[in-house]
């Protein structure tokens, strides 16, 4: 088996570890003559290594630095090779590839040195076509880890996007019904634990199916765009829009009675009369039902979303372009 086909291909992504990308290697021996051994094989090899005279020296290099492998002697002052290896593993930081090069040739350190963490174990003198070996074995694994790594990012801002995108109407941009009852959710239990208020005012774009008729779908869509973008302009700090369905929109107005709630509404209501929409002539109006959710009472969201739709249909009776509560406001 040649050197070469151990390496990593070159095709490998660049958030694996390339072959053209030196590995960083740290050589740990208390003994400065083996140290320098070990560093000048390495060279004789084609790596480039640093050095440390105990574990305790490593473990501070490596805090300012880390390393993608370490090549450490056992048996060493201050901290010893098993401790600098069980820190290496605990330590949360890359995959480093974990390397005991000692004296110890028997089975018990052997198996006890994998067993704190190792991933190798050769023992002195060093035969420098293992370590060569060792050292392609080491760039594979510190390779696949990375690019593991690399691929969870990856998948996880993939999935924070789906999210975002599943919440969010596609039309509007505004977040869409499934938002809406977290959203509530949310609200709900805060009116419960806090004993907070807050009102619901559901809108409904006035005649829009004979809209849609006269003016075709696309120009529908682009009135639909324009009324969420005017009412979403025109909300104070805190309330928030959501696509109901079609052509509603929910309006949750945290920390407001009836009476503010109609205020806050009132001006939307305005704003959309004054909109104009390139190719539409006439107004746009909407019409609106407004109901406050009582967490003292035996309320719900659902429940004032029905008395909010229930207004908005006295809304519509009442002649559109309007705003109508399920109660008088202030009673
Ligand atoms: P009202 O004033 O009583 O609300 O009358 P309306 O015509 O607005 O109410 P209706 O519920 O009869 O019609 C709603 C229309 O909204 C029908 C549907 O084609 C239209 N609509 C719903 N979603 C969309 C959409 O995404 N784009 C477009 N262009 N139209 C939509
Ligand atoms: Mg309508
Ligand atoms: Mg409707």
């Amino acid at each position: 088996m040649t050197k070469d086909s151990l390496r990593d291909d070159t095709t490998s992504p660049p958030d694996g570890l390339p072959s053209d990308v030196p590995l960083r290697i740290l050589v740990v021996d208390d003994d400065e003559d083996a140290r320098r051994a070990l560093v000048s094989g390495l060279r004789s090899i084609g790596y480039e290594g640093r050095s440390a005279a105990d574990g305790l020296e490593a473990w501070e290099m490596l805090e300012r630095e880390p390393a993608d492998v370490i090549l450490a002697d056992w048996r060493m002052p201050r901290m010893d090779g098993i401790e600098l290896c069980r820190r290496t593993r605990a330590s949360g930081r890359g995959y480093t590839y974990f390397m005991f090069v000692t004296s110890y040739a028997d089975r018990e350190h052997l198996l006890a040195g994998l067993e704190a963490g190792a991933d190798a174990y050769q023992t002195k003198p060093v035969d420098l076509d293992e370590l060569a070996t060792r050292l392609g074995v080491a760039r594979r694994v510190i390779s696949a880890h990375r690019r593991l790594v690399a691929e969870n990012a990856a998948l996880r801002v993939d999935s924070q996007r789906a999210h975002a995108d599943a919440r969010v109407d596609a039309l509007t941009q505004v977040p869409n019904r499934l938002s809406l009852e977290e959203a509530l959710r949310v609200s709900w239990s805060h009116a419960k634990r806090y004993g907070h208020r807050y009102s619901l005012a559901i809108c409904d774009i006035d005649n829009f199916k004979a809209f849609n008729d006269r003016h075709g779908h696309l120009v529908g869509d682009e009135v639909l765009r324009q009324v969420a973008a005017t009412v979403r302009y025109t909300l104070r700090d805190g309330d928030s829009l959501f696509r109901y369905g079609g052509e509603e929109f929910v309006v949750v107005l945290p920390e407001q009675l009836l009476a503010d709630a109609v205020i806050a509404v009132e001006r939307i209501r305005s704003a959309v009369e004054g909109l104009e929409v390139a190719g539409v002539g006439g107004a746009i109006t909407i019409s609106f039902g407004v109901a406050e959710l009582d967490p003292t009472q035996d309320d719900s969201p659902e429940d004032c979303l029905r008395r909010a739709d229930a207004a908005l249909y006295r809304a519509k009776a009442e002649g559109r372009n309007r705003v109508a509560t399920d109660r008088p406001p202030g009673s």
